[in-house]
């Protein structure tokens, strides 16, 4: 069964723009709401193991949506490009959004906003 997916990138928990959320929290909180059937949190996307881990989590048609909380989304689309390629996933199937600089409760807003606007 195709499953919906929420991954967020918070770069590697050290950068300014994600000190004012606790990032477990909002997973948790997405979670609870039962909006996706998976949530994960990686340290650093844009690096060459989280393009891997994107290649090898999108292989194989088990994720049909993949929304994906961090930075700006168009960078996003740019920065994963290679990796969505190798796993054959259409970029149309991913949405992001841009979840810098807010506390726990708007990145929740953000996120549940992006997930309930498709
Ligand atoms: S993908 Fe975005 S949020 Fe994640 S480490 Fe790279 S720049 Fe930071």
């Amino acid at each position: 069964m195709a499953q919906k997916g929420l991954l967020m990138c918070v770069c590697q928990g050290t950068c300014p723009s994600f000190q004012k959320m606790n990032i477990f929290d909002v997973a948790n909180a997405i979670r609870r709401e039962n909006l996706i059937d998976y949530v994960a949190i990686h340290p650093q996307l844009c690096s060459t193991d989280g393009d891997k881990f994107l290649t090898t989590l999108l292989k194989g048609d088990m994720t049909d949506k993949l929304y994906i909380a961090a930075c700006d989304p168009t960078m996003q689309v740019k920065m994963f490009r290679d990796a969505l390629e190798a796993a054959g996933f259409d970029k149309n199937n991913i949405q992001g959004v841009d979840i810098r600089n807010m506390t726990t409760e708007q990145a929740v807003a953000a996120i549940e906003a992006m997930i309930k606007s498709e």
